[in-house]
């Protein structure tokens, strides 16, 4: 069956803080607005624990944060298709047709607000194992090691967070750091290093995942004396940074050397129409005020192309 071709004015690719802002403008600007995510809506904020830095809030957790942003997209009318996947899409300064897995969308204007991911463990047993002993999200399978013995890779504030957070289950946690020293801050350092269930791996890195239908161990390498060794553990979080989503728009985009899209403080891509919104976007700072900023900036961009007709 032929899938329906709908047009409309403002398609936001990302239901991220950034995409989820955007959609608040656009949709109360009175464009048809409609927000494709491929997960569940949030971005990567529904996994924060608690937000410090969002002003008017002394504290909001990730999901009560998510709750009311979709909240306000949606009462002002926008559409969002959750766990709806793009299949291809075309991007033209004339035309923008995105195919998704229910129907094929021709918008006057795109943003894309895909912001990043957690890279993943860099070992060849990476597919075997994830969700099944290799996972990114502590808050949503960390009750599975209860009483268990985990590893946790990475020493930025999200790993050590991590840490913090796993002492509720796991009764021992050995952090694998690739330098000798962490980068997350000195007071959630000091939390975890005072606990008697930590212990660190410095200048270390893992090289393997071994396991017959579980995982049983990884194979740990000393970066500077090269030695390997082997570290028991049933399960192992990673947290060692993010990479953007950009590769289906390569075609059509510019993106630079580390995977962003290039666009300016206006958000506007090489491409007239298409803007670029949030952590997705090339920039210095990634903050959640910044992708609220750049949400706000690509759907006034979108209002402004669209009615100087050239959308
Ligand atoms: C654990 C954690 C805690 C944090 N805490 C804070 C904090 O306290 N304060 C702060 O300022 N910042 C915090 N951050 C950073 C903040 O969450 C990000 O800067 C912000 O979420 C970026 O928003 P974004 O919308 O640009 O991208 P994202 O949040 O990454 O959202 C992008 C969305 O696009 C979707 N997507 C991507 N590609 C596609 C596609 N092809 N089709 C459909 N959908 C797609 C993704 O699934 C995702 O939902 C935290 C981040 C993490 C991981």
């Amino acid at each position: 069956m032929d899938k329906p071709v709908k047009t409309l004015d403002v398609l936001i690719i990302g239901a991220g803080p950034a995409g989820l802002t955007a959609a608040i403008y656009a949709s109360k600007f009175k464009l048809s607005t409609l927000v494709l995510e491929d997960e569940i809506v949030g971005g990567q904020i529904k996994e924060a624990y608690t937000i410090e830095n969002w002003p008017g809030f002394l504290n909001i957790s990730g999901n009560d944060f998510v709750e009311k942003l979709v909240e306000q997209a949606t009462g002002s009318g926008a559409v969002i298709d959750e766990f709806d996947s793009i299949i291809s899409l075309k991007l033209t300064d004339t035309k923008k047709t995105i195919e998704t897995a229910s129907a094929v969308y021709n918008p006057k204007a795109v943003i894309i607000a895909a912001g990043s991911k957690r890279r993943e463990l860099p070992v060849p047993e990476e597919k075997k194992f994830h969700g099944n002993g290799i996972h990114y999200c502590e808050l949503c399978d960390g009750h599975i090691y209860n009483n268990k013995e985990i590893a946790v890779v990475g020493g930025g504030n999200s790993a050590l967070l991590a840490v913090k957070f796993m002492t509720k289950y796991a009764n021992k946690i050995t952090i694998i750091q690739q330098f000798g020293y962490f980068q997350a801050e000195k007071k959630v350092q000091d939390e975890v290093l005072s606990n008697p269930i930590v212990n660190v791996l410095w200048d270390s890195e893992v090289r393997h995942a071994v396991g017959e239908k579980k995982l049983e161990s990884l194979i740990i390498e000393n970066v500077k004396t090269k030695k390997t060794a082997k570290l028991q553990v049933d399960g192992v979080f990673v947290f060692i940074g993010l990479a953007p989503r950009t590769d289906m728009y390569k075609n059509y985009i510019s993106i630079d050397k580390y995977g962003y899209i290039v666009a300016g403080e206006n958000t506007q891509t090489n491409v007239k129409g298409v803007f670029a919104a949030g952590d997705v976007r090339s920039k210095l700072f990634r903050q959640l005020t910044t992708a609220a900023s750049d949400g706000t900036v690509s759907a006034l961009m979108a209002e402004k192309f669209i009615n100087s007709n050239g959308g």
